[in-house]
């Protein structure tokens, strides 16, 4: 029987990301977010054009804080991800470049040894905006997805995956998240949350 594929995403599923970028950017160019304020569209909320925001989520990208950050997955993650192997077939799918691609792929197997089956980089800022998660999830028969951002989780939601949206975070409060999308809080209930689908 072929095993249900779950696609999981890194940035603020697997590991934290809004708060040392918070911290970075207030550092550097004398912000003062919170984590709270963060959202997709850095442009808009660093004020400044697409090519300024670029060049700094460049910095971000090869800053010492965006490699440390690796250092503490989220609480749980590995330990939900190694009972949902039993079952599942895991695969992360990710917004990030490419180009982050030997450094992501040598921490996750160091962090998460043998999970992953597949590590997709869908290349989000690259691709401009507008550019969504649902296509390579459609393309490798996903039919699941954990993931953070809201509007990855509507848009892989509209062609029919099952979405667990992870985290209570700033970034993603909504009011109706419609049939599709399930919130989770923490890895606690991403496991409790298969516990019931696998039983069915
Ligand atoms: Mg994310």
């Amino acid at each position: 029987m072929n095993r249900k594929i779950v696609a999981v995403d890194i940035d603020e599923v697997l590991i934290p990301h809004n708060a040392p970028l918070a911290d970075l950017h207030n550092r550097l160019f004398g912000t003062s977010h919170t984590v709270d304020d963060y959202h997709d569209d850095w442009p808009l909320l660093w004020s400044v054009n697409r090519e300024e925001a670029e060049r700094r989520a460049e910095i971000w990208w090869n800053s010492e804080e965006w490699k440390q950050r690796h250092e503490r997955p989220i609480d749980g993650s590995l330990a939900v991800l190694q009972d949902l192997q039993k079952k599942y077939d895991l695969v992360i799918v990710t917004g990030r470049s490419k180009r982050t691609a030997e450094f992501t792929e040598k921490w996750l197997e160091e962090y998460f040894p043998s999970i992953f089956s597949n590590v997709h980089f869908v290349g989000i800022w690259e691709e401009g905006l507008g550019k969504n998660k649902s296509e390579v999830c459609l393309n490798t028969g996903v039919s699941y997805l954990i993931e953070d951002s809201l509007e990855q989780a509507f848009a892989c939601a509209e062609k029919g995956i099952e979405v667990l949206l992870f985290g209570d975070y700033n970034w993603n409060k909504h009011d109706s998240l419609g049939q599709k999308v399930v919130r989770v809080k923490d890895w606690q209930e991403v496991g409790r949350y298969f516990e019931k689908d696998y039983s069915n």
